[in-house]
C-alpha cells in the first residue's frame, strides 16, 4: 500500500538526468526544509528516497506510512546538509536518487563534464618502442639484411608486414615470411623487457578514485595484450575496460574502435578524452569526435602533423592538469 502510493507521487515528479545542487524539498508540497520523513520507494522501476514535511506527513497518515523523521545526510559520507546534489542515474532499468554533500559531489566529480579517459596501449602505457627496434636488429643479423636508423623510424606505428616489405632489399624480398616470423619472436621470447611508463600506474589509480572511467583501446591482438597484462599484472585491474584488435572490423583510423569504446563506457563522446602516442591514434579520435591529448614523451621528436591547439603531456601526471 505505501509503495503504491510513493509510486503515484514519484511518477508526476520531472527527473533531470543533470545532477542538481540544491535544498531538499517536500515531495508533496514542494516546500524547502531541513528536516523530513523519510520514506524509501523500492518499485515501479523507482529506487528512491521519497521526503515529506512534517504538515504533509500528516495530512498523509491516512496512508499509513511509517518513515523516519531526520535531517538529511549525505550517501557517501554520511554528514547531516541541508543543500546536496541530487544525482539520478539508472542502473539495471532502474531509476535510484542519491544525495551528496558538497564536498563529496567535488570529489566525486558529480558536476564534471569529463566522466572517462580513454588509453592506447603501445607507446602510451607501455614502451614496447625498443624491443621493437632490437627485434628488427637481430632479424636483419639474421638475414645479413642492413638495417638504418631511418629504417627504426619509418617502422613505427605500421603493421610489422608493411615494416618487413619496407626494410628488405628486393633481392631478398623472398624471404619475407622468414623475416618476419624472426621479428615476432624475438618481440615475443623479449616482451619482459617492455617497461610501463613512468607513473602510469599511479594516474590509473587516482583517476579511478576521482570517479573516472578508465579504459584502453588498442590496435593490438588480444593475445599480446595478454601478455602484456600477464607482465604488467597491476593493470589487470582494468582488464575488463580493453578494447583490442579483433572487436572491431576497421582500425585506425576508423572511428570504430573509439565509437566502441565509448559506448561500452555508457558515456558520450564528449565526456571523454583520449590519449594516444601516434598520428593514427588522433585521426581517430579526430574521426569519432572524441578530443585528443598528445603522449610525447620525448617533445624534440613530436610529430608536427598533429596540430599544435591539440594539448600535447610528456609524462601522464601532467593529464590532471587538462581535467581541471
Ligand atoms: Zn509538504
Ligand atoms: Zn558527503
Ligand atoms: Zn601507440
Amino acid at each position: 500500500m505505501e509503495q503504491k502510493n510513493l509510486l503515484r507521487i514519484v511518477k508526476t515528479w520531472k527527473i533531470s538526468d543533470k545532477p542538481e545542487y540544491r535544498g531538499f524539498r517536500c515531495a508533496s508540497c514542494q516546500k524547502y526544509i531541513h528536516k523530513a520523513w523519510h520514506h524509501q520507494l523500492r518499485t515501479g522501476g523507482y529506487r528512491t528516497p521519497v521526503h515529506f514535511c512534517n504538515l504533509c506527513k500528516a495530512k498523509l497518515n491516512t496512508l499509513r506510512m511509517k518513515g523516519v523523521f531526520k535531517t538529511f545526510t549525505c550517501d557517501n559520507c554520511g554528514k547531516k546538509m541541508y543543500k546536496s546534489w541530487h544525482v539520478w542515474s539508472k542502473k539495471g532499468g532502474i531509476l535510484a536518487e542519491a544525495h551528496f554533500c558538497k564536498n563529496c559531489g567535488d570529489k566525486l566529480g558529480i558536476d564534471r563534464k569529463i566522466k572517462g579517459v580513454i588509453y592506447d596501449l603501445d607507446g602510451t602505457i607501455v614502451s614496447t618502442t625498443k624491443i621493437h627496434e632490437a627485434a628488427w636488429l637481430y632479424a636483419g643479423e639474421k638475414f645479413n639484411v642492413p638495417i638504418s636508423k631511418e629504417m627504426l623510424l619509418n617502422q613505427k606505428g605500421i603493421s610489422t608486414e608493411a615494416a618487413a616489405k619496407m626494410i628488405l632489399p628486393r633481392n631478398k624480398k623472398y624471404l619475407l615470411r622468414k623475416f618476419i616470423k624472426a621479428k615476432q619472436k624475438y618481440v615475443i621470447d623479449n616482451i619482459n623487457k617492455a617497461i610501463l611508463f613512468p607513473g602510469i600506474l599511479k594516474v590509473i589509480n587516482q583517476l579511478t578514485q576521482k570517479g573516472y572511467k578508465i579504459w584502453i583501446c588498442t590496435s593490438a591482438l588480444k593475445a599480446r595484450v595478454e601478455e602484456i597484462l600477464n607482465i604488467f599484472t597491476s593493470l589487470k585491474k582494468i582488464k575488463n575496460n580493453i578494447i583490442w584488435c579483433e572487436m572491431y572490423r576497421k582500425g585506425k583510423p576508423s572511428p570504430e574502435a573509439l565509437n566502441l569504446t565509448t559506448k561500452k563506457m555508457g558515456l558520450a563522446k564528449t565526456e571523454v578524452y583520449y590519449i594516444g602516442d601516434a598520428f593514427s591514434d588522433y585521426k581517430t579520435s579526430a574521426a569519432a569526435k572524441v578530443k585528443f591529448i598528445y603522449f610525447c614523451p620525448n617533445i624534440r621528436n613530436r610529430d608536427k602533423r598533429i596540430p599544435k591547439p591539440i594539448p600535447i603531456i610528456s609524462s601522464h601526471k601532467e593529464i590532471f592538469k587538462l581535467l581541471k
